[in-house]
């Protein structure tokens, strides 16, 4: 039974791929100033002399943004600086009016740490950028089309996180950067939107030959701005070096442009380096020092993280590690199956649905036949919208699996039921009524089976000589027969039983 895979022995070159990701704090206000943040609100609305840049004004920290990178650090399971330091990041660009950013530079914040089976090489604060508008046509001057300034993000708290070069694969950095997302989601810190830019990763490639120590010249992709593009990106810049490499050539540090939609890698300019931003101590900041009680409140705001928190489906519900990822990494639909399961269970049971616990009605819920319910059929059902703000109850979920389980209803009826329950959400057991969904009753499905049988002939023939496959025609005929409400295992067992095949 040993099977040789080649395509490890083949590949000549291997991928390196470290992530920079930056995450816009949901705070109330900015990062120096009292302006609120905002998203999609008039332009120029939250505005003032400190994020505007003024001469003569002075920046003060936002105690909520601190205690938020705190808490994404603990989180991140990082080093914490005593004193770290703000600097000024110099350049020029339209969007940044004070000329520089107020950014961390030689003492972040927070230095190694880890996130699953990626090392984290450090996370600090800084402020964001204004947003530049391309008006185009529509806002011409003197002929030419234009460009407007949005000053409401300027100013807007972001944690940066950076990660050691940890990464082979572009898979493996997608689903890196859904488990960074889901963390960062539930500490409550950030939208965590990556269309709204909310969180946005540049990456860094390269690639070395297989069994090589140093890595290679890496490329740094910038903002890709979904998981897909992501995933693509990374694997079309892997494709594009090895191309340069088997012809020849070296690969040049520098940032590129990835375009979704032609797929082509367009260069948008050489590396720049640190010592091109003349990076100095922003004179008017002191050294952030976290205190005890700072640090005390961060960690008790620390909620169960969805890698502990898969880690737990697999463990004490035995569900597969890829179904307690997708509910653990997508923390709503986590919530959507506790809340199911313990609305399933007793009520003396309390919080966490226990799988072997009994309800009034019979067996309990399965966890693991709720959680397939959820990331299968909930969710084709949904798409990615939350599935608490549908019509859907968990525990009406949770006791349409059960009736399934316990043959009250059909796999293919509840299907029907779950359809009803999204459109306009209801309990299982009055849908079932209501529309005549249950399982037919045995006498019922008894005359339904015998003249399935007197009506396949064929079907029965091949039956009788060990074709099991035949069986299907006879069950098909039956679920037709009564639209989806039999239970296919027992109409087998059925028809094997009146042809003496029991
Ligand atoms: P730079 O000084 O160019 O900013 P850093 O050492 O700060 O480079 O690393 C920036 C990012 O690039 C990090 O996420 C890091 O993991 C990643 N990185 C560094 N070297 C490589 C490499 N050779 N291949 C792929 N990623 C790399
Ligand atoms: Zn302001
Ligand atoms: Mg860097």
């Amino acid at each position: 039974m040993t099977t040789v895979t080649t395509t490890a022995v083949e590949r000549a070159y291997e991928p390196t791929i470290g992530l920079e990701i930056h995450v816009q704090l949901r705070t109330r206000t900015k990062m120096f100033c009292g302006c609120a943040l905002s998203f999609g609100d008039e332009p120029n609305t939250h505005t003032c002399q400190i994020c505007l840049g003024h001469p003569g004004t002075l920046p003060v920290p936002n105690a909520e943004a601190i205690h938020f990178a705190l808490m994404i650090g603990l989180a991140l399971e990082c080093e914490l600086s005593p004193r770290s330091i703000f600097h000024r990041k110099n350049y020029f660009y339209p969007d940044l009016p004070k000329g520089y950013q107020i950014s961390q530079f030689d003492i972040p914040l927070w230095g190694h740490g880890r996130l699953g089976e990626v090392r984290v090489h450090r996370v600090h604060l800084e402020e964001d950028a204004a947003k530049l508008v391309h008006a185009g046509s529509s806002g011409r001057i003197h002929g030419a089309e234009a460009s407007v300034v949005d000053f409401n993000r300027g100013g807007t708290p972001l944690v940066e996180i950076v990660t050691e070069p940890d990464l082979t694969s572009p898979a493996q950095a997608g689903e890196w950067l859904r488990l960074l997302r889901a963390t960062l989601g539930r500490l409550g810190v950030s939208d965590v939107n990556m269309d709204e830019g909310s969180l946005r990763c540049d990456a860094n490639v390269s690639i070395r030959p297989v069994g090589t120590a140093d890595l290679g010249t890496k490329t740094e992709l910038k903002n890709m701005n979904s998981f897909r593009f992501l995933e693509r990106g990374v694997a079309a810049e892997i494709a594009r070096q090895e191309e340069i490499v088997r012809g020849g050539g070296q690969v040049v540090q520098e940032t590129l442009h990835y375009d979704p939609t032609s797929g082509t890698l367009t260069p948008l300019r050489s590396k720049e380096e640190s010592h091109d931003y003349r990076y100095f101590p922003e004179p008017d900041l002191v050294p952030l020092a976290p205190t005890e009680a700072m640090m005390a409140r961060a960690r008790e705001a620390l909620p169960e993280l969805p890698a502990a928190r898969a880690e737990r489906f697999e463990r004490e519900l035995a569900l597969a590690p890829e179904t307690a990822k997708l509910l653990a990494f997508r923390s709503e639909l986590g919530d959507f199956f506790e809340a199911g399961l313990a609305g399933a269970a007793p009520s003396d049971e309390g919080g966490r649905g226990d799988a072997g616990a009994a309800n009034g009605s019979g067996a309990a819920t399965d966890p693991r036949t709720l959680a397939s319910w959820i990331t299968v059929e909930l969710v084709s059902r949904l798409g990615d919208a939350n599935p608490a703000d549908s019509p859907v109850e968990p525990a009406a979920l949770a006791e349409l699996v059960r009736m399934v389980s316990a043959r009250e209803v059909s796999g293919s009826a509840a299907k029907e039921v779950l359809d009803a329950m999204a459109a306009e959400g209801g309990q299982p057991s009055s849908i079932v009524a209501e529309r005549g969904l249950g399982l037919a009753a045995a006498d019922e499905l008894g005359a339904i089976v015998d003249r399935a049988i007197d009506e396949n002939p064929d079907a029965v023939e091949k039956i009788r000589s060990g074709k099991n496959k035949a069986m299907g025609a006879i069950v098909g005929s039956v679920m037709r027969e009564t639209k989806g409400r039999a239970d296919g295992g027992e109409v087998g067992r059925m028809v094997r039983e009146r042809l003496g095949l029991g």
